[in-house]
């Protein structure tokens, strides 16, 4: 019993060994990955519920790993988080994602499309965020109302006085800010009462379900009706079946994206969706 232990306590440090191993490679492989053109952005089409029409698109990391081939960003997203390259990657990320939706602008003017981009919990807590989007605006040339910032509740959670002032100000400048995942954290909907955000997206786990689970299909209903009541936009994601599609227009939520819509795409078979 005694060797067992002994080897299981060897077997578990040396597992655990690994584990770090990977994430510090991974850290370092992620290191400049930008700059050697290894990090790309997928566009998800987003659409209006009512007519269908497009009105934007989410902009989703990629990284082509030149061993290891496609990393998904749940994989890379945390590792970049915890070791702080997210505030490298990040404003990255919003440049190349402002300087395209200023050309799909330009080529396609009657589109107006807006693009939609991912914000970390850290680059909300460090480093100015309204002064950082304010300049890429500027940079870009792209109007403040075709970026939208999308943020976690848990990002928001804990510092809500100064999140709030931070969303204000993005907000005054006329950038919309969404509340990603909503639905899935204890307290989404007192925040909305503290927190100022223009639009809610319900998270994709609720409608998976409204079809076949009442529970889901009342409380997306609740939201849905809430947020309006609000003033907030809803967008429901995950959408990957007409009958989900349908439920969501006759609960009047206004926006939606999912496979059955639109897979994440590269940048020139999205351009493709435009004409
Ligand atoms: P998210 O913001 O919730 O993004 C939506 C995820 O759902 C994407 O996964 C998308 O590909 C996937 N998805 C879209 N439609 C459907 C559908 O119909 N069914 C299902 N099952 N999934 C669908 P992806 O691209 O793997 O991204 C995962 C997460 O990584 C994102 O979740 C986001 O939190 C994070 N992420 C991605 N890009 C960035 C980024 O540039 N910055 C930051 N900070 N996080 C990012
Ligand atoms: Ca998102
Ligand atoms: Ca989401
Ligand atoms: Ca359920």
């Amino acid at each position: 019993a005694k060797v067992a232990g002994k080897n299981c306590h060897r077997f578990y440090s040396r597992a655990m060994d690994q584990a770090v191993e990977r994430r510090v490679s991974m850290e370092q492989d992620l290191r400049g990955a930008w700059e050697r053109g290894e990090l790309s952005l997928a566009y998800q089409p987003v659409y209006r519920l009512e007519d269908r029409s497009l009105v934007g698109a989410e902009a989703l990391l990629r990284w082509h790993h030149p061993e290891h081939g496609m990393i998904a960003p749940s994989v890379f997203i945390d590792v970049a988080e915890q070791s702080g390259l997210i505030e490298t990657i990040g404003p990255q990320v919003l440049r190349a994602a402002c300087a395209d939706a200023v050309a799909w602008r330009r080529d396609f003017p009657a589109s107006n499309l807006f693009v939609s981009v991912n914000v970390s919990p850290r680059q909300l807590r460090n480093g100015d965020l309204a002064a950082l989007v304010d300049h890429t605006l500027a940079q870009t040339g792209l109007p403040a109302d075709g970026l939208h910032i999308e943020l976690t509740e848990t990002a928001v959670i804990g510092d809500e006085l100064r999140v709030s002032s931070l969303l204000a100000r993005l907000r005054d400048a006329g950038v919309k800010v969404w509340l990603d995942d909503f639905g899935t954290g204890f307290s989404g909907l007192s925040h909305l009462r503290r927190v100022p955000v223009d639009g809610v997206k319900i998270d994709r786990s609720f409608v998976a379900d409204v079809l076949r689970d009442p529970d889901d299909l009342a409380l997306t209903t609740a939201i849905i009706a809430m947020a309006h009541s609000l003033g907030i936009t809803v967008v429901a994601e995950g959408v990957e079946k007409e009958g989900q599609y349908d439920v969501l227009r006759e609960r009047g939520c206004d926006l939606a994206q999912g496979y059955w819509l639109g897979y994440p795409m590269n940048v020139h078979d999205f351009r493709g969706l435009l004409g």
